[in-house]
């Protein structure tokens, strides 16, 4: 909380110094050129909507009970038995951590896997060390009420009517919903898809002349780098002269910081697949344990995999589930982005001894 408060004040202060003027309150469109906080309406030629989304808490009965990513930032101790309904990048982190910290943890996940739309083999290399490390995952589960039994611990309904108990905590995981509802879109011509997420171009432009948006309420990657580097760009092509400024979407690299962490750039295996068509596709993989853990009792694996099309062997997925591929896969995802071959990768030297040098080493 410390360490967020600081970057608050840095924030501010910084914004401050750019000569920003912050006005603190809701907003609310009046009309297309019109912006009313307070009891006061500010017009501009260019007005950009980054209010980014909140925790999805699902509409059943009893889901009060639970708390969302918010609640559990606020945990003073460790929750007891507690479960987390989900199945993206959240509930894997906070499971991670919560085991790690000793804690009992079940997930509940509506399909039978994990990170649905990360590459199979970091998801079942995941999905597997969570599982070797503690965590209880309930899989084909969908919530349909949320109750407290005779002894005060939380349960599950179940929609096929099993009841799935014992916790003391329960975390809602389940995806976030866009911040646009209350901005009187409607008012200013704004256009949104059925899940109240702004429709934008590659520009970051809205259906409106001079209305934008970025980040996590347009629904296109809901990733902070992302909208910030989206912003930038906007900044660059409307006060910087570049009229072509925008960002590019495809190959942006992610890290879920799960136990171990996974890094991925490009496509997975099965999309490259299907872009390509299967005979155009070469897979290299190599499941290693890391030198890390020669002094070590408990081991556990690291897999490096590249996807590449074509007869070049463009590079078009970098995945890594292990031992640092939260910090390696940063660099690989420069080469993909820059389009990258096969050979232009074993080309490079390895450096020995890391898991790096494994995605310059495959055969
Ligand atoms: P998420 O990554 O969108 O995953 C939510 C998951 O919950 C879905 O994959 C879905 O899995 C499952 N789900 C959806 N509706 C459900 C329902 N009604 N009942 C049960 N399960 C349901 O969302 P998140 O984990 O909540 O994270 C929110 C955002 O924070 C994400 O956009 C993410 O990018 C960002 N984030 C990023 C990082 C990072 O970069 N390391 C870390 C934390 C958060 P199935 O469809 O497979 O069931």
């Amino acid at each position: 909380d410390g360490y967020i408060a600081r970057l608050n004040e840095i924030y501010h202060r910084n914004l401050g110094v750019s000569g920003v003027t912050e006005l603190a309150g809701r907003a609310r469109f009046a009309d297309a050129r019109r912006v009313v906080v307070g009891d006061r309406t500010y017009t501009a030629d260019h007005i950009i909507v980054a209010t980014g989304g909140r925790p999805h808490v699902p509409p059943i009965p009893g889901a009060e009970l639970g708390v969302t990513s918010d609640g559990f930032f606020e945990l003073e101790e460790l929750p007891g038995h507690t479960a987390i309904v989900g199945a993206g990048y959240i509930a894997t982190e906070f499971a991670g951590v919560l085991n790690a910290l000793g804690g009992e943890v079940t997930m509940i996940l509506r399909k039978e896997i994990l990170l649905r739309r990360f590459d199979a083999t970091l998801r079942e290399t995941v999905m597997d060390e969570m599982q070797r490390a503690g965590i209880s995952i309930v899989t084909h589960s969908q919530p349909a009420s949320v109750l407290r039994d005779n002894d005060g611990r939380i349960a599950l309904r179940c929609a096929d009517g099993r009841l799935v108990g014992g916790f003391d905590t329960l975390i809602w995981a389940i995806g976030r919903k866009p911040n646009s509802a209350e901005l009187g879109l409607e008012s200013a011509g704004v256009h949104t898809d059925s899940g109240g997420f702004i429709l934008t171009d590659p520009y970051q432009n809205t259906n409106v002349p001079g209305i934008y948006a970025v980040g996590d309420v347009t629904g296109r990657i809901a990733l902070t780098p992302v909208a910030i580097a989206a912003g930038r760009r906007l900044a660059d092509r409307l006060f910087g002269g570049h009229s072509d400024a925008h960002l590019d979407y495809e190959n942006v690299a992610s890290v879920v910081f799960s136990h171990p962490p996974l890094g991925t750039v490009g496509l997975t295996e099965a999309e490259a697949c299907e872009r390509y068509g299967h005979d155009q596709v070469n897979v290299y993989q190599h499941r290693f344990t890391s030198m890390y853990y020669a002094v070590t009792r408990r081991r556990s694996p690291t897999v490096v995999k590249l996807v590449t099309v074509g007869a070049n062997e463009r590079v078009v997925g970098c995945h890594i589930v292990g031992e640092s591929a939260d910090e390696i896969i940063q660099g690989f995802a420069v080469a993909v982005k820059m389009g990258a071959s096969k050979a232009d990768l074993d080309n490079t030297v390895a450096i020995h001894p890391t898991v790096a040098e494994e995605l310059v080493t495959l055969r």
